[in-house]
């Protein structure tokens, strides 16, 4: 505990002092499988050699330039993570709290084009858009908002995985011009929507001339087994914020756009000091080749359906367990009862895992882990639950 940090988490008692892969070393030498990989950031592992390298290579040749001048590595990102993404352009910023500020001035922007002043975006309960004030006021929880009142106005919010509930919206908010979702809740518990869901809610955005924004902040970038969560479903978003893995652990975030949207700026808009800068891109440049040569798409798709698989043996006559659920390597098991202290446990058996919603165990390992790992995962946090 330091007196002089600010008091916004309750942390575990740990601190690590190294990592390697799917490993980390804490500061008296005990050694730990990491099932978090600090909240889904470092999807190749820690200390990954070929990112390790790019980012000694930008230091020593330019990490900060500002925007005034063009950013070669910027522009080299933007098309990097547009091909994936199946989108046009991309603003580059810092955060995914940032990506999703970028995100609400386009939907505002669309509301000034179409004549609207007061406009409304549809947003979801249980979402989690970061703690920005746009972004909490997004946000579908009282906890995160409750005393930073006033909020930002113009959501309005709705149950998650009812496409209907947006759809009857249309004949009475004459002012939506946006939905705002997250493909797969994270914060709020892992919960996946119905099949279909985010088809439904593309066709009520065309018919209404809504734009589609999925905050893929978390569920973005190979986690759910495809390189954005919304490709599981054969649809494509307006927009797209993206941010966590993308240069595993450098901070950086990407709003992406395609159409009407992504021309919404013109100079003078939007902007940001460090956003885009050498080091932070160059890093995420990596990351993506990465990615696509280690084949984690598929690696997260494969490992985590067996990890699911084995879970679901493991834990089918636990009768504490209401829920096992997920997609590829984001994987959440709910409880009937509060779990917290499960994660202190597993902190004695050296594994790193994280509990959300009280009830849910989250697992976001590495995307590279391999097979002996993610059943070492499955193992202990199965008897942990086992013993609940
Ligand atoms: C983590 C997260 C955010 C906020 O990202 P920050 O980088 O912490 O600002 C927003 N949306 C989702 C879905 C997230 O998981």
């Amino acid at each position: 505990m330091s007196d002089y940090l600010m008091n916004t988490y309750a942390r575990m008692p740990v601190a690590f002092e190294r990592g390697e892969g799917a490993w980390l070393w804490d500061d008296t030498g005990k050694k730990y499988l990491d099932a978090i990989s600090g909240l889904g950031v470092c999807a190749l592992g820690h200390a990954h050699p070929a990112v390790a390298k790019t980012i000694c290579e930008q230091a020593n040749t330019l990490i900060h330039t500002a925007n005034l001048a063009r950013v070669p590595w910027q522009e080299t990102l933007a098309e990097k993570v547009c091909r994936v993404a199946k989108m046009d352009k991309a603003f580059i910023c810092n955060s995914g709290a940032e990506a999703i500020e970028c995100a609400l001035k386009i939907c505002r922007i669309a509301a000034r084009e179409r004549g609207i002043d007061h406009p409304e975006v549809v947003v979801m309960e249980d979402s989690f858009h970061g703690r920005t004030l746009a972004a909490l006021s997004a946000t579908g929880s009282r906890k995160v908002q409750a005393g930073f009142e006033p909020l930002v106005g113009g959501f309005i919010r709705v149950p998650f995985g009812d496409a209907e509930a947006v759809a009857k919206l249309a004949a009475s908010h004459p002012n939506i011009v946006a939905v705002l979702l997250e493909p797969i809740q994270g914060e709020s518990g892992v919960r996946v929507p119905p099949d279909g869901y985010l088809a439904d809610i593309r066709a009520t955005c065309d018919a209404n001339n809504w734009l589609m924004v999925c905050d893929e902040i978390q569920s973005g970038l190979c986690r759910t087994g495809n390189w954005y969560a919304y490709q599981h479903e054969d649809i494509h978003p307006d927009i797209i914020t993206s941010a966590k893995a993308l240069a595993n652990g450098v901070p950086i975030g990407a709003c992406m756009a395609r159409g009407w949207a992504s021309e919404a700026f013109t100079p003078g808009r939007h902007g940001s000091t460090f956003g885009g800068n050498p080091l932070a891109c160059h890093t995420a440049c990596t990351v993506l080749d990465q990615m696509t040569e280690l084949d984690l798409p598929g690696k997260a798709a494969r490992t985590g359906s067996a990890m699911l698989a084995s879970f679901r043996e493991k834990l089918a006559d636990n009768e504490a367990i209401v829920d096992i659920r997920g997609r590829g390597l984001m994987i959440g098991i709910e409880a009937d009862r509060p779990l917290n202290h499960i994660k202190d446990q597993a902190l004695e058996r050296g594994l790193l895992i994280n509990v959300t919603h009280d009830n849910v165990v989250r697992l976001l390992p590495p995307l590279i882990i391999d097979d002996e790992q993610a059943e070492t995962i499955v193992s202990v946090v199965s008897e942990l639950l086992n013993a609940l």
